[in-house]
């Protein structure tokens, strides 16, 4: 039999989104088009540098309940997704801990209440346990007798973001998905296809006006010695700072949060601080050797939050995942393949199907009529 001429759906943007979703696609028996302006790699990506903690209750210090839910769902969901794909992923539910010096110590309170306030109970019963400065010690060998207090989260987790891309990778060729890697793609001339999903993260802001980017930097960095056993979060009033711990003594200390789309490379100010406060956790990363340093910007809509956003045709839209990417995209991407699937049965045709939709959903709250076409 032809294969029609054109492909069921075309994915723009091959970061972390963008890849998911076309490797669902694909499982599903669907005909699918990848255009990723880089290289298989994902080196153009936020998912790129991200240190791909999954971390709904560290988060919920900042995010709000959709975030936190969403990612308490998804750390669920990964293994799985894990365990599909052709290439080992490096993947750790062993936890965080999150430690403060004794001079910072007015950080703790205010901590623990945002927690306690924007995470779900499910996660926080059992999920929250506070430390004397021995049991820190007892959980983290490491930091023995470094400090007087902690918090460990015991069922959050982290993968390691580089191998997540590359066997998603490996994952769309065994599925057959068309992928066009080094192929930006212009709003101008978008490929064919019968439905278009745009995954570009912050290269969608041609079309999406009120997406911005939040430059968010961070050290790569190799210690052998230090053997730290899951990622440890630093309270601390201007520079809360992260050490996630991967593969062969590989830790990934980040990040900073500075307004505005500013791709240059990492500042001398900010490496100074990341670096300073990951030596002020452990004297040990003063001899590590710095692998990289590393500087991205993470897709933020105005509210904060992901949204799948639809135009009223055929085109649906994958963006805001700003600091939670790895954290909660399982859910996400299932949503949009669950309604980019339903659009190419032709089962959403206007604003009351969609409304109908979005009432029905799992994560109801993530969907949107892109605001053009909003009825008034
Ligand atoms: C410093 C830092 C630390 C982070 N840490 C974490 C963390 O610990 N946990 C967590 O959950 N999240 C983390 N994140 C967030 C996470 O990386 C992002 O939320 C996630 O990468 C967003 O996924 P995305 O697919 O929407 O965008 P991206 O990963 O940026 O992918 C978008 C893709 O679209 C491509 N593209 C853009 N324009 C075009 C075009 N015109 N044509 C073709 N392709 C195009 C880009 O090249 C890119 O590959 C971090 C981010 C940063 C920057």
């Amino acid at each position: 039999m032809n294969r029609p001429a054109q492909p069921d759906f075309a994915v723009l943007g091959g970061g972390l989104c963008g890849r998911l979703v076309a490797w669902r696609l694909a499982g599903q028996g669907h005909r699918v088009a990848l255009y990723e302006r880089g290289d298989a790699a994902g080196s153009q990506a936020a998912a790129w540098v991200a240190a791909a903690m999954l971390a709904p209750l560290a988060e919920a210090a900042s995010a709000e309940l959709l975030i936190t839910r969403l990612g308490a769902s998804s750390l669920d969901s990964w293994p799985q997704v894990l365990a599909e794909l052709p290439e080992p992923v490096f993947f750790q539910r062993n936890g965080t801990l999150v430690v403060w010096h004794h001079a910072d110590r007015t950080e703790a309170p205010l901590f623990e209440r945002r927690v306690r306030s924007n995470a779900p109970a499910e996660l926080l019963d059992g999920g929250f346990v506070t430390l004397s400065g021995d049991q820190v010690g007892a959980a983290e060998p490491a930091l023995a007798g470094r400090f007087n207090q902690g918090w460990l989260l015991p069922r959050e987790g982290q993968l390691d973001n580089r191998q997540v891309l590359a066997a998603l990778a490996a994952g769309l060729a065994q599925r057959g998905v068309e992928t066009h890697w080094n192929t930006p793609v212009d709003d101008r001339a978008l490929p064919a296809a019968r439905v278009t999903i745009d995954c570009r993260g912050l290269g969608a802001k041609p079309v999406l006006p009120t997406l911005r980017g939040i430059r968010g930097e961070v050290a790569r960095v190799h210690a052998p010695g230090i053997t730290l056993t899951r990622p440890v979060r630093l309270l601390h009033p201007r520079y809360p700072l992260y050490i996630a711990p991967k593969q062969d003594d590989l830790y990934v200390i980040g990040a900073t949060e500075v307004e505005g789309e500013d791709m240059s490379p990492v500042s001398v100010r900010s490496a100074l601080e990341l670096l300073s406060a990951a030596f002020s956790v452990h004297p040990g990363f003063g001899e590590a050797r710095i692998l990289e340093l590393n500087s991205q910007c993470r897709p933020t809509l105005p509210d904060h939050r992901p949204a799948l956003l639809w135009d009223g045709a055929r085109t649906l839209r994958v963006n805001g995942l700003y600091r939670h990417g790895y954290m909660i995209v399982p859910e996400v991407a299932d949503e949009a393949v669950r309604f980019a699937a339903a659009l190419l049965e032709g089962r959403i045709g206007d604003a009351d199907a969609f409304a109908d939709w979005r009432q029905a959903a799992r994560w109801s709250e993530l969907f949107q009529l892109d605001c053009a076409r909003e009825p008034a």
